[in-house]
């Protein structure tokens, strides 16, 4: 770009948000500039478990976070772990969280995602229409919960319930049938759910890479870190790491776990922190799992990709800025080498940072200071799934038709 550009509309962050943003906008006829700091979904959207998880309506701010505490934070062998030293930074954000862990938050919560994840499909379909190679990436067979202990499958009585009224398509297998449907999963497992909706990815990066040819074709996609957001008489003026501008008439914010940085340049503060997450990689002839298979008192998804088995999930509260903890990457190899028997050595691992509000709702809408301002973030453990509903979502704000229901989404509710 040259020393000042002008476009209709900037999207920062070409994570699997911001790309079905551009590219939503890009289809009602806008003209759209991808801002992106380090390549097409190099953050949250590069690692995770690849999974369109339609059936994810239950938040994680729940009412039996208050019962599940002691195990989930002093077990040694909890999925969830909480670095202590940050919790000084981490409280604000916590108090907030526990503020939404009773039944009438979690209900209301719960159907607002529901309300998003209904459009899963739909929101990516017309993105899907001009770009054939990604759709060939999406797999329909389905995700599998196996519960190691039958306890814990009948404790999950009450989400299936509230899933069944919300309109999710499930099946509760017992213990042959999760064996029969994922042999590798026979000794491991007590029962099951299989959510007949839910699909996978061979590779979310190439899944978001191909998403995003027709803006990479444009030229519409720029290496770019944005470091001020300034409104202005003629628009927002967005500066970027090379000393340049580009003067914009609106701006979707979709950086992912960065995002809350960009609203306080207009005065926004938005409790935006995150979840980290690792993953680990097997190359592997045979991959033995078909489907994202949840071993879920371990909070993690096997996948299989192309070549490779994905083992991703777990969730850490720390700070964007900390290393990965290999202590969190041994928990996670350690699970899936005794469940699938694996004798290999991981050939990759990864730390991602989902974002994520209080609420476990995104943030979704314009900014209540700036309305050139558009948010598009916070997608916690959904981001991907999300995608498609949001850029919708995003273009109707646009064209000032969103649904009442999203003002539960908005940046203004804390
Ligand atoms: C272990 C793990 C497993 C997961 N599994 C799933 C799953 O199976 N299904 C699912 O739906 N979701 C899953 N998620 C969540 C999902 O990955 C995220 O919600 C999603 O990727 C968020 O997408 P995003 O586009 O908002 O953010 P990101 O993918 O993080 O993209 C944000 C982009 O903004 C760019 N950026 C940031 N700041 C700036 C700046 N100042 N200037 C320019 N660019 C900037 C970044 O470089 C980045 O590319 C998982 C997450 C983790 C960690």
């Amino acid at each position: 770009m040259s020393h000042t550009e002008r476009t209709e509309i900037a999207v920062i962050g070409a994570g699997a948000v911001g790309i079905a943003c551009a590219l939503w906008l890009r289809q009602r006829g806008y003209d759209v500039t991808v801002l992106e700091r380090e390549g097409i979904a190099s953050g949250a959207s590069f690692g995770n478990a690849s999974t369109f998880a339609v059936h994810g309506s239950t938040p994680i701010a729940r009412p039996d976070i208050w019962s599940n505490a002691p195990q989930l934070l002093f077990s040694p062998d909890s999925p969830f772990v909480i670095n202590w030293s940050r919790l000084p930074r981490l409280t604000p954000w916590l108090i907030r969280f526990l503020g939404q862990c009773n039944k009438k938050r979690f209900l209301k919560n719960s159907g607002t995602l529901a309300q998003l994840l209904g459009d899963t499909y739909g929101g990516y379909a017309p993105l899907l229409e001009e770009t054939p190679d990604a759709q060939t990436l999406i797999n329909r067979r389905g995700c599998l919960y196996s519960f190691r202990q039958a306890a814990n499958l009948r404790a999950a009585h009450g989400d299936i319930e509230l899933r069944d009224k919300m309109g999710i398509h499930q099946q509760r297998l017992n213990e042959a049938e999760v064996a029969e449907l994922e042999p590798a999963m026979e000794g491991h497992t007590k029962g099951g759910i299989l959510f007949t909706d839910s699909s996978h990815l061979d590779d979310p990066e190439a899944f978001i890479r191909a998403l995003s040819a027709p803006l990479r074709a444009e030229g519409r996609v720029h290496i770019a870190s944005v470091t001020s957001i300034k409104p202005t008489g003629q628009g927002l003026s967005i500066g970027h790491s090379d000393g340049q501008t580009l003067l914009a008439d609106k701006v979707v914010v979709a950086s992912g776990a960065w995002s809350a940085t960009l609203a306080r340049q207009v005065g926004d503060r938005i409790p935006l922190d995150t979840e980290r997450g690792y993953h680990i990689e097997f190359d592997l002839d045979n991959v033995p799992v078909s489907r994202p298979t949840c071993p879920v008192e371990n909070a993690f998804y096997m996948t299989p990709l192309q070549g490779r088995l994905r083992a991703a999930g777990t969730v850490e509260l720390g700070s964007i800025r900390d290393p990965a903890n290999p202590k969190r990457l041994r928990y996670i190899e350690q699970h899936v080498r005794h469940i699938l028997n694996l004798n290999s050595e991981p050939a990759r691992t990864w730390l991602g940072f989902r974002p994520s509000l209080p609420d476990s709702l995104p943030v979704i809408g314009p900014s209540p200071r700036e309305p050139r301002l558009i948010y598009a973030f916070g997608h916690q453990h959904l981001g991907l799934t999300l995608a498609g509903a949001t850029g919708r979502l995003v273009a109707d704000c646009l064209a000032g038709q969103q649904p009442d229901w999203l003002k539960h989404c908005s940046a203004g509710r804390f």
